[in-house]
């Protein structure tokens, strides 16, 4: 609560010497970007994507980092049916399920870019346009991209804004899961 009190301190008298135009090169360290660990120890085959995927994250946003290995804030892992899904335990906490079956059809890329951005508090958005990332399989097998868009991007990066450790933000929010963002393609004609 100290500590806590102290940042709001920082911050506010940052916020005052602002008004008055003075600079302050780093008015808050607690404000520093804030470290996603995810693990890939069981995401199988995707362990590569889902790196490509956090870079993707990283040159889009600010106030966050996803960095592989170092712990396990957001566990990633292959599975085989039932659809690709994400569970977020809190904002930047969670786990990743990617199913090998849709990664067949759409492309494994945008679905871990995708999931990820519910672990960043991004919720879906069904509208059919490519361009968004969180409209998922609603863009069809053939969209591609897997970049979140600049609203998007800004969107996580404002989640992860402010001066709230990663033990605070926990506390905020239950539990979240996010499926069928992915609809299976339509049985061919017999
Ligand atoms: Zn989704």
């Amino acid at each position: 609560m100290t500590s806590r009190l102290n940042r709001l301190a920082v911050a506010m008298l940052a916020t005052a010497l602002a008004t008055l135009g003075v600079t302050v090169a780093n008015p808050s360290p607690a404000s520093a970007a804030m470290t996603i660990c995810y693990n890939t120890s069981q995401a199988g085959a995707y362990a590569g994507t889902a790196n490509q995927a956090a870079s993707i994250w990283n040159n889009a946003t600010v106030n966050l980092t996803l960095s592989a290995n170092c712990g396990s804030n957001l566990r990633i892992y292959q599975i085989t049916g039932g659809g690709s899904y994400a569970v977020r335990t809190s904002l930047g906490n969670g786990r990743v399920y990617i199913d090998t079956q849709q990664a067949a059809q759409y492309s494994p890329l945008r679905i871990m870019t995708h999931e990820i951005g519910h672990i960043l508090g991004l919720p879906d958005n069904y509208n059919g346009n490519c361009a968004i990332l969180m409209s998922g399989g609603s863009a069809g097998t053939s969209c591609t991209n897997p970049y979140p868009s600049t609203t998007e991007a800004n969107r996580v990066s404002n989640l992860f804004a402010g001066t709230f450790s990663a033990t605070e933000r926990s506390t905020d929010r239950s539990a979240d899961i996010f499926r069928d963002s992915w609809p299976a393609a339509l049985a061919p004609v017999s």
